[in-house]
């Protein structure tokens, strides 16, 4: 078995697939992806059916980062021959005094040049009687926004990245990671594996791998969960009569047309509490649930039908909510990315992004706001601010 490669990704969740894609599409076969569980496992971040994809974000970089995700989406679509993005149209709806105020993204989708439409409340429901709100509510509508379509784009990438040459290996943990003359040590399956180049994804495992490079952040993660309700009124939901939505307040909503499931998908953002990857539970809280069913009665009454089922799922969160996307400050063969509970949508082009940096020691995107070394992550008891 070969232990020489110039290039290894650790994990491969959404984020880990898009960077063996990105790297075998240059360096094939000397591409390996190493996966503690087995592909499309369900203990970390990334599957499910769908996750919101939008252009719609609170600063101009994240705008553009967004228009780099669609742009590499294409090209993986492309490549595959099959779609990733299911294109719904994306609503952020929130009422005017919102915890979450609209003005950041509009202004950064003006910016950006992203046309949006800026809506009150009896337009919101002219458009989609679905919901019911109250005047003081208004939105945001971006045609852009839809489904990244989360388990079909992870087996697409892991796909083609065998296909450009890449050996991907599940059920084979790394057990440890050092860095030696400017390249790096893995070690995974009793055996050391030697490459040029590490590009760590590790989701909620980030700070266990870190902490091999004598590192630590100041994580938090969360067993968050979605429901799926079987609507009686099934039709009113499809896609094309329904867009994916997010209600931008604390506590924060979203939710998906029928999409995977003969159901809709409903579900708080950060609502959970603070787990570890071990200590984790499968099992739904009542009281999350509650929650969403308590917004949904009063703002988007005829989602709700029986339940068709729950599902958890974690989040790696940083405190300010924004991405790390990085090389390790001592240890420069070593790339790393931690998502924040929002990456998948950017999974390709954070792929991309790594192999770049992998490749070539440089990416076209700005990385200053995923630095590991901005104050925040650096401080021990940070204040934590998830609703951005
Ligand atoms: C309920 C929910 C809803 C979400 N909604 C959205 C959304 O609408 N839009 C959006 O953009 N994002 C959304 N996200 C966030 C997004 O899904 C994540 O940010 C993204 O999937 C993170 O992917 P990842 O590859 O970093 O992590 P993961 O998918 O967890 O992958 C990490 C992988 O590393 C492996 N690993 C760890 N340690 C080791 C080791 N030592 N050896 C080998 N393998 C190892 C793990 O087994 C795992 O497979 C949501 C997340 C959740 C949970």
């Amino acid at each position: 078995m070969r232990s020489d490669f110039e290039y290894i990704t650790l994990g491969l969740g959404g984020l880990g697939s898009a960077a063996c894609y990105w790297l075998a599409r240059s360096a094939g076969s000397d591409v390996l992806g190493l996966e503690q569980f087995e592909l499309g496992h369900v203990r970390g971040e990334s599957q499910d059916h769908s996750r919101i994809i939008r252009l719609s974000y609170h600063t101009p970089g994240y705008v553009r980062l967004a228009k780099r995700a669609y742009e590499c989406w294409a090209m993986v679509e492309a490549e595959a021959g099959e779609s990733c993005i299911l294109r719904t149209g994306g609503l952020d709806l929130a009422p005017r005094d919102s915890r979450i105020p609209l003005d950041p993204y509009m202004s950064s989708m003006r910016t950006e040049g992203v046309e949006f439409e800026h809506l009150d409340a009896g337009e919101i429901m002219r458009r989609w009687p679905q919901f019911r709100l109250t005047p003081d509510c208004h939105g945001l509508y971006q045609s852009e926004g839809g489904i990244a379509m989360a388990a079909r784009a992870n087996t697409a990438h892991q796909r083609l990245a065998r296909e450009h040459g890449a050996t991907l290996r599940d059920r084979f943990p790394v057990t440890s990671i050092r860095s030696v003359g400017g390249e790096v040590e893995v070690v995974a399956g009793g055996r050391a594996y030697r490459c040029r180049r590490l590009v760590v994804t590790a989701g909620p495992w980030s700070n266990p791998v870190l902490r091999w490079l004598g590192r630590e952040l100041p994580l938090e993660v969360t067993q968050e969960q979605v429901t799926y309700y079987s609507t009686p009124y099934m039709r009113e939901f499809e896609p094309g009569r329904f867009p994916v939505w997010i209600w931008m307040d604390d506590p924060c909503f979203y939710g998906f047309p029928v999409f995977g499931e003969p159901a809709v998908k409903l579900a708080q953002d950060a609502g959970g509490r603070a787990v570890t990857a071990d200590t984790r539970t499968f099992d739904p809280d009542p009281a999350n649930t509650a929650r969403v069913e308590g917004w949904a009665r009063t703002y988007l009454p005829r989602a709700l039908g029986p339940v068709h089922y729950a599902r958890t799922c974690l989040y790696t969160l940083t405190p300010d909510r924004d991405f790390v996307i990085d090389r390790v400050p001592g240890h420069e063969a070593v790339a790393i990315a931690i998502g924040a509970g929002h990456a998948f949508k950017f999974a390709s082009v954070i792929g991309r992004i790594l192999s770049e940096l992998s490749l070539h020691g440089a990416t076209p995107s700005d990385l200053e706001p995923f630095s590991l070394s901005r104050p925040i992550l650096n401080e021990k008891n940070p204040v934590r601010s998830y609703m951005v």
